[in-house]
């Protein structure tokens, strides 16, 4: 059992104002896993107070003090990376070689990405007779949810603290223990004291107090569509700056030329990797109408191929979804295809055949149209729509036919229709045949958020720009 009842505030572990814990439950077995401390208003305004004290002398570090302290949270990391594998799997359910792989490796990556902007990143540039200098912005508030949990706090913490930030975090409380043991990785990197702070507990609590908290500069959220519209109402009376990283429903659209069995069959169970809870999941699948019989068959045996079960185990793809709650809206979300008379392809009601325990979701895979509410949605659950396309130009418009804007995919043949048809998507982040870069921009267009992550562009978010007039006269 573990039992996490401090918080990090001014560079110590401390007791939260008033004794009020949460138990946390494991979703492969319903069983209580530990408890972690819930923090309040106090804790919040403790944790504030402590960054702001410590934001002069950050913000002022150099490069090179900064580079010291990011090496050694990466050494730490990596030390720790068995502990932060085994951590994911009883938190949110991820099957040993996801969370002890790509869910830890995403974390390293990030901070070792980091580590390479700052190294080169230029703070200062001449502009005719003036410079622009890029500054921290100040204490930033940082907001996660439990979905891919490490990656989420490592794409705000670390390129915050390399701009020179001070922050407070408030991890998820469906997934709280990787945050707290990354906590205890960033103690040991020799930050001065109130750099890094971290209060666990409900967002209802923390993350509204840190939003309208006159002593926070910024806010990055990352999480759900209703929750980053009211952290920006309630930011606003103190003009902050708000990033948002929200949802998804995006497209994977596979182009005729290319070997659709295998693109399909790929699609497919990427996008039920980590039991399809993923923002950028390509969750609709678009294939040529004239193909359709072979992307279903193919999409099908890609399905059916998926070992669904205990997270501990090694050879298992696929775990429970997170919680009771989101196993019972995926279940609304296959019921309401099936109503809608979207043709069930594989998967659907229930728990897989001999799993009765645990919030499992069998995967799960319809044929429809793009105006079904499956296809609208984000399910964020382990369900793929596949819809068909007449031509390139059906594909891209039912593609963009879409109020998100976060991902999207395309795969074939011929290369230079692939980056044509890439290009013409309303979406931020777009994978041609697999391709994949730390230091590509993460971000979505439209009511999927307004905010960049990864590589230089995230670390820009954490950035004012002063302009110096005059600083080179004649
Ligand atoms: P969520 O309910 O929006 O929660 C995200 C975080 O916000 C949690 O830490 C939550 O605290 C906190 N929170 C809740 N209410 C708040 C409030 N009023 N003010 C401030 N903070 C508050 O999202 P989720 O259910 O955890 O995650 C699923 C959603 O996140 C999906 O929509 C998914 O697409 C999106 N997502 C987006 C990205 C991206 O990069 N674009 C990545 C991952 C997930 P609690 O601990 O109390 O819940
Ligand atoms: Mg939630």
């Amino acid at each position: 059992m573990r039992d996490y009842g401090k918080f990090y505030i001014g560079g110590a572990w401390v007791a939260p104002a008033e004794a009020n814990f949460a138990e946390i439950i494991n979703p492969a077995t319903e069983a209580v896993s530990g408890r972690i401390a819930m923090g309040s208003v106090a804790d919040v305004n403790a944790a504030v107070a402590a960054a702001r004290g410590a934001f002069a002398e950050w913000s002022e570090s150099s490069r090179e003090t900064r580079l010291i302290a990011l090496k050694a949270i990466l050494a730490e990391y990596i030390r720790r990376s068995p502990e932060l594998g085994e951590a994911i799997i009883e938190e949110m359910g991820a099957p040993r070689g996801l969370a002890c792989g790509f869910h830890t490796y995403l974390g390293q990556g990030h901070l070792q990405t980091v580590i390479e902007v700052l190294e080169t990143f230029a703070f200062e540039e001449p502009l005719g007779a003036t410079l622009i200098r890029k500054e921290a912005i100040g204490v930033c508030g940082l907001i996660t949810p439990w979905n891919w949990p490490l990656n989420q706090v490592a794409v705000k913490v670390f390129p915050a603290l390399a701009a020179g930030c001070t922050m407070v975090l408030k991890p998820p409380q469906l997934a709280p223990y990787s945050a707290q043991l990354l906590a205890e990785i960033i103690a040991v990197g020799g930050l001065p004291d109130g750099v890094f702070n971290m209060v666990q507990g409900a967002g209802s609590v923390i993350g509204t107090a840190l939003s309208r908290h006159p002593g926070v500069d910024m806010i990055s959220f990352t999480g759900s569509e209703g929750v980053g519209v009211q952290i920006s109402i309630d930011a606003a009376p103190t003009v902050k700056r708000v990033c948002l990283e929200l949802g998804g429903k995006s497209a994977f659209i596979v182009l005729d030329d290319g070997d659709m069995a295998k693109n399909v069959a790929d699609a497919t169970s990427t996008m039920m990797g980590n039991s399809g809870q993923t923002c950028s999941a390509g969750s609709r699948l678009l294939v040529p109408a004239s193909r359709l019989g072979e992307a279903l068959a193919a999409a099908r045996a890609a399905a059916d191929a998926i070992t669904v079960g205990d997270p501990q185990s090694g050879g298992i793809a696929m775990g429970p979804v997170v919680s009771k709650g989101q196993y019972n809206i995926i279940q609304d979300y296959i019921q309401q295809g099936i109503t809608a008379g979207a043709t069930l392809v594989a998967g659907g009601l229930g728990r897989p055949d001999c799993i009765d325990k645990g919030w499992f979701v069998r995967p799960t895979v319809f044929a429809g149209t793009n105006d079904m509410t499956i296809a609208r949605e984000e399910i964020f659950g382990p369900v793929l729509v596949i819809i068909p396309y007449a031509d390139i130009d059906d594909a891209v418009k039912i593609a963009n036919d879409s109020q998100f804007g976060l991902a999207g995919y395309v795969s074939g043949a011929d290369l230079d229709a692939v980056r044509a048809v890439g290009k013409r998507l309303r979406a931020g982040w777009i994978g041609l045949n697999g391709g994949f870069d730390f230091h590509a921009a993460f971000g979505g267009y439209k009511r999927s958020g307004n905010g960049r992550e990864w590589g230089a562009h995230g670390f820009a978010e954490y950035l004012e720009v002063k302009s110096l007039l005059g600083y080179a006269p004649g």
